[in-house]
């Protein structure tokens, strides 16, 4: 059994087209619980810095220039087994291949522009929350 807490952001192509609601409604309905949340646009250095772990492959720089293209909504969302259960939400990177009913089949475009972030460990949920996040910013 994981941890509690996962890391996620609505990414650029569901904001601009107004997927907020309909997604935050979809984890509110799975049972994930808001723990912190702010609208912020992301700079470059920030961009590089959380997607570090793809510096050098392919699709990083148009990655980048995609998640800086706009506001995002970065959160914390509290569940038992956080990490997994939200990356069962969410459904697979590729939109083709996420099964029906999950939040990419719905709401992304393309590979990139694939409407969620979810942490993919405890380790990386605790050190994206800390990213964004201060103690005080972070409630449950
Ligand atoms: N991505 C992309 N092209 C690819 C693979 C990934 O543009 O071929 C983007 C996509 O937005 C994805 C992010 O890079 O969500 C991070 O990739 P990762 O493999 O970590 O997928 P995730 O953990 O988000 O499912
Ligand atoms: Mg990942």
């Amino acid at each position: 059994m994981g941890g509690n807490i996962t890391f996620s952001i609505i990414k650029p192509n569901a904001v601009r087209t107004g997927k907020t609601g309909p997604i935050l409604a979809m984890m509110n309905e799975a049972g994930f619980e808001i723990s912190a949340m702010k609208m912020v646009r992301l700079t470059t250095n920030q961009a590089e810095s959380f997607y570090s772990v793809h510096k050098g492959k392919p699709f990083f720089e148009g990655l980048i220039e995609f998640m800086i293209s706009g506001p995002v909504f970065v959160m914390v969302l509290k569940h038992e087994n956080a990490v997994e259960e939200f990356r069962k939400l969410i459904g697979a990177t590729d939109p083709a291949k996420a099964e029906p009913g999950t939040i990419r089949k719905m709401f992304a475009v393309s590979v990139q522009m694939n409407a969620v972030h979810g942490s993919d460990s405890d380790e990386n949920a605790a050190r994206e929350a800390d990213f964004f996040f201060t103690a005080s910013e972070r409630f449950l």
